[in-house]
């Protein structure tokens, strides 16, 4: 008897995506205990002043008659606490002036779930069987879309424009494009992973117009933005509008564990997510509620951000540069993103000979874990050597083993250029 009997909509989201396969050699390589240096997730780092924060709001939770009761033993709306949402509500329009009400705003399993719910709203064959589809304006970005989409075929890309910059540095930028009538959302992380790269407050002001202009939505992914986590290095204004959709996250605030993700959209967006959280998971979870509402109700999480989250990865990045350009040969050709926010450093090696994958494998053997750059173009089908030239690093990890992981990054980089038949070295 065969139990392989699947859906089209079955086979389409349960198929093995490039990206599976590698998190699972990666979690392989973590859980068999091989002396690993880890430079490839995306987890925030265990940052001790941060985790003493959680600590604390759980024995007040704990403390408190009734908390734990409530936070454990009871389910909340599908749209999450009523409570968490005021306060939310009251944060977000002091902090960044918007005008809004608990009813813009949901909770979700995540902001991942977020993304998956929102696109599959959105995107897909309409009732006329026309296609819909999300524009991401600027390749690379964040590898977790790729797999999202139930109907086949629902992303689609610009290619961005390079801007080389003095110091082994460059900076993508968004070449603007006409928008396609199919197009039904623009979606951008920003900051951006994998690049760490900011799109200017010009660029995304061009954004809105267009999506504004069009009636589609923009998408704006802050799951490292502002107001927190905060990683993001330079000044940043952000957009707002009916046409506008926010998600946020407390994971890479450090509580990835507790699967909370916020969107901010107009009601009638927020209605229908509540209804598709219902269905999907009846309630939302309430622990990373419970935990963060004291500190968006008294403010106590912007100091968070700003004394302690934001220096720590701003230190981080920081230093991680500092050693390529200690470690890097400077004769060779390779380049750094200008790193402007989140957790990563995107290293593009032009012209290098072996692929991103070849390169990825030869590091593993050296017990240094990194993600090749060529899974992050999702929706983007055009040949593109570039796409193969590039890694994703993060700086997350202990500082002395990532100093060791970039020197050897270093001489497997240096190593494979010798292999050109008219080798820089
Ligand atoms: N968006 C971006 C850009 C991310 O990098 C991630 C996680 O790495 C997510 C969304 C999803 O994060 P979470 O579901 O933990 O909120």
């Amino acid at each position: 008897m065969s139990f392989d009997n699947f859906s089209a909509t079955g086979r389409q989201l349960s198929a093995v995506s490039g990206i599976s396969e590698l998190m699972e050699d990666l979690g392989q390589a973590v859980s068999e205990g091989w002396e690993t240096i880890m430079m490839g997730g995306g987890n925030p780092a265990h940052i001790p002043a941060v985790e003493a924060v959680w600590r604390r709001r759980l024995h007040e939770i704990l403390d408190a008659p009734g908390e734990m009761e409530t936070m454990l033993g009871d389910y909340d709306t599908p749209r999450g606490r009523p409570e968490f949402l005021q306060t939310l509500a009251a944060f977000f329009n002091r902090k960044l002036g918007w005008d809004i009400d608990a009813g813009n705003i949901a909770i979700t399993a995540g902001s991942q779930a977020a993304n998956f719910l929102l696109f599959n709203l959105l995107a897909g064959p309409d009732a006329a069987s026309a296609p819909r589809r999300i524009l991401f304006p600027l390749v690379p970005e964040y590898i977790g879309y790729a797999p999202q989409g139930i109907a086949p075929g629902i992303f689609t890309a610009w290619k961005p424009r390079i801007e080389m910059l003095p110091g082994h540095r460059f900076k993508y930028r968004i070449e603007f494009g006409a928008l396609g009538d199919d197009v039904a959302a623009i979606c951008l992380s920003r900051p951006t992973n994998p690049t760490a790269n900011v799109i200017t407050d010009d660029e995304l002001q061009r954004l809105s117009g267009l999506a504004a202009e069009r009636g589609t939505y923009l998408i704006v992914d802050n799951a490292y933005g502002e107001p927190f986590p905060g990683a993001i290095f330079r000044p940043a204004r952000t957009v707002f509008g009916e046409h506008v959709i926010h998600t946020f996250s407390l994971s890479k605030l450090g509580l990835p564990g507790t699967r909370t993700g916020i969107v901010v959209a107009n009601h009638e967006i927020i209605r229908r997510l509540a209804r598709m959280n219902a269905a999907l998971m009846l309630a939302t979870g309430s622990v990373g509620e419970c935990i963060v509402q004291p500190l968006f109700a008294s403010g106590e999480i912007c100091s968070l951000v700003q004394n302690i989250v934001r220096p720590f990865y701003e230190e981080r990045s920081r230093q991680a540069q500092a050693w390529i350009g200690e470690f890097f040969d400077d004769a060779l050709d390779y380049h750094v993103h200008v790193c402007e926010g989140a957790f990563f450093l995107w290293l593009w090696f032009r012209g290098l000979p072996v692929s991103d994958r070849e390169l990825y494998a030869r590091l593993k053997k050296r017990g240094v874990l990194v993600v090749p750059g060529s899974y992050f173009f999702p929706g983007f089908g055009e040949p593109w050597p570039h796409r193969n030239e590039c890694i994703r690093v993060t700086y997350c990890a202990d500082p002395e083993k990532l100093r060791r992981g970039i020197a050897i990054l270093a001489e497997e980089v240096k190593r494979a250029y010798s292999e050109m038949p008219s080798a820089p070295v």
